[in-house]
């Protein structure tokens, strides 16, 4: 799951991001609403910690924008304004949750789990090529009916394929998905990862396009 985190509170930020990588989510940060708008309609995330109050534009104007050109997406607001009228006025303008500061890391968790089992109910319950089939909902992996123990990155990896399968995906485009920006990355970590997947895999699935990327061919 790639999160974008629009928040100018420095330190606040990095709090969240730490949680959240912990817990396996790609956390991508910005300080700006303007910024985040931007960088929505080049790059989709999968959900949006928005702050209210920014030093540019207000958090329920990057709302509404968004919204323009991006109904589905899940946005959690953060705000210090807890009176019901703002909570009321975000969720007006189209949030799908709410969190007032201060608050729990725990909580700020558990919101986004209820966007994530949201995502993956909307979306197939489950992908299946060949004898390996991914369960959206409960995250699992089965090769022939036998669950795979996965890291939550070899997941991500596998799930980018699988998605795309029959498409070649570059080692670029793995990468911004299973990480954050900014984030020391090893320049093989794609090739490690997908090394580790292939021991678990049937021979064969994913496939090597030399010098450009991986594929997985469609049955
Ligand atoms: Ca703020």
């Amino acid at each position: 799951m790639q999160i974008l985190l629009v928040e100018d509170d420095r330190p606040l930020a990095q709090g969240i991001k730490t949680s959240l990588a912990h817990e396996g989510f790609t956390v991508n940060h910005l300080t700006h609403g303007e910024q985040a708008i931007n960088s929505l309609k080049i790059e989709a995330a999968d959900m949006v910690i928005l702050d209210l109050g920014l030093p540019d534009i207000d958090g329920n104007e990057v709302l509404k924008r968004v919204r323009k050109f991006n109904a589905e997406l899940p946005i959690l607001l953060l705000t210090a304004r807890a009176t019901l009228n703002d909570k009321v006025k975000g969720l007006d303008a189209g949030a799908d949750d709410y969190l007032a500061k201060p608050f729990e890391m725990a909580e700020l968790l558990a919101r986004l789990r209820v966007f994530e089992r949201r995502l993956s109910s909307t979306k197939h319950a489950d992908l299946t090529i060949g004898d390996v089939s991914l369960d959206l909902v409960n995250l699992q992996v089965t090769v022939a009916d036998k669950t795979l123990e996965l890291s939550r990155r070899e997941y991500m990896l596998l799930k980018a394929l699988m998605e795309n399968a029959g498409r070649i995906q570059t080692r670029d485009s793995l990468e911004s998905k299973l990480y954050s920006w900014g984030e020391e990355v090893a320049s093989n970590t794609i090739e490690v990862h997908i090394h580790h997947l292939r021991k678990k895999l049937p021979k064969e699935f994913i496939r090597t396009v030399r010098g450009v990327g991986y594929t997985i061919k469609v049955k």
